[in-house]
């Protein structure tokens, strides 16, 4: 019988991220340093069967209920569909954040080998401003991802756009159009601090307040009720055809109402995207621990959690890690 992983909120914990690899072929400028990354050797990186193991522990000491792949890109990383064969026969809700370049490709055997849903990151519909956010000149290579994953029946298929200030906020109802067209919620993020480059200032954060008053300026928004513990605010268009969201991380955060840990590509366990610290699980995994010592270590780093993350008060500390280190 499970027991319930609590954090220092007194929330439990029932939703993993999962980074799979911290490579990526992509430079969002909101994410990655504008320089060269350095790689993890390989043999730093949790095997598949170390993956499958810590979530089976999750799974099995602690009842939980989804699980979500991302990286770095998660489709950088080498026979994808085989990890997602293996976690697919847990009892859990398995989906990928991805940047989608790889999808028109990779959306057929994930969805074959038991991924159930998909979130495509797509910060423009403009091909040169594309290539400006994420240093890669492929906006039809992902509109045609997102268009492989919705035919391969990946269920729902959603899209992430980070919105800055000056490059991307003048876009908001083009792509909310796009998305209502084709099917796909779009869930506009605020710009966290957590870019390799520094680049990050409270003033290229676009409010998702403002967001949404952009979004209402054109379109009739109904609220779907409360957040519950999801971070998307979300909102159905009032003709029925479609829903959209927003993602207030910065002007609203859900630290209280967060109910998932993460592991790193190097089995680090992080109780929150802005934690100083982090529990190593992988001398455990290496080094002869049994499944209740893992357990524990799981629940000692989550019951640790700090209050909140305190973006632009002056006790906020910045992590180390970037985005694409964490996972999102
Ligand atoms: N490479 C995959 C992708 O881009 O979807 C998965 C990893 S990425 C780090 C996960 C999510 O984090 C993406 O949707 C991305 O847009 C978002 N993200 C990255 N940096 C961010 C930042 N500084 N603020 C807000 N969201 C960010
Ligand atoms: Fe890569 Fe995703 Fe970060 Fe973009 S957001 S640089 S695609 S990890």
């Amino acid at each position: 019988m499970p027991r319930a992983l609590v954090d220092s909120f007194g929330r439990q914990v029932v939703d993993l991220r999962v980074s799979v690899t911290d490579r990526c072929n992509f430079r969002c400028r909101y994410c990655m340093p504008a320089e060269d990354m350095r790689w993890l050797p390989r043999e730093e990186i949790l095997t598949f069967e170390e993956v499958e193991r810590v979530v089976s522990i999750f799974v099995h000491h602690f009842g939980l209920q989804s699980v979500r792949l991302t990286g770095g890109e998660p489709t950088a990383r080498a026979h994808l569909p085989e990890l997602v064969r293996r976690l697919a026969a847990l009892p859990v809700e398995l989906s990928m954040t991805t940047n989608g370049a790889s999808l028109a490709r990779l959306a057929r055997p994930l969805a074959q080998a038991g991924l159930h849903r998909v979130t495509v990151s797509l910060d423009s519909l403009q091909p040169e401003r594309f290539a400006a956010m994420t240093g890669r000149d492929v906006l039809g290579q992902v509109l045609q991802g997102i268009e492989a994953a919705l035919e391969a029946g990946l269920h729902p298929v959603k899209v992430n756009t980070v919105t800055m200030r000056g490059f991307n906020d003048d876009e908001v109802v083009d792509l909310a159009r796009w998305g209502r067209e084709l099917g796909v919620e779009v869930r506009f993020i605020e710009f966290m601090p957590l870019d390799g480059a520094g680049e990050w200032s409270a003033e290229r954060v676009v409010p998702a307040e403002e967001v949404l008053s952009r979004l209402q300026e054109v379109f009739a928004l109904e609220p779907m009720g409360a957040r519950g513990s999801q971070p998307a605010e979300r909102f159905r268009y009032s003709d029925g055809r479609g829903t959209v969201g927003v993602i207030a991380s910065v002007t609203r955060p859900f630290c209280g109402d967060c109910d998932r840990a993460r592991l790193t590509a190097e089995g680090a366990l992080r109780s929150c995207l802005f934690s100083v610290t982090e529990r190593d699980l992988r001398p455990l995994l290496r080094g002869g621990a049994t499944d209740e010592e893992v357990a524990a270590a799981i629940e000692a780093e989550v019951a640790a959690k700090w209050a909140g993350h305190a973006i632009g008060r002056v006790t906020f500390v910045r992590p180390t890690r970037s985005m694409s280190q964490i996972g999102g």
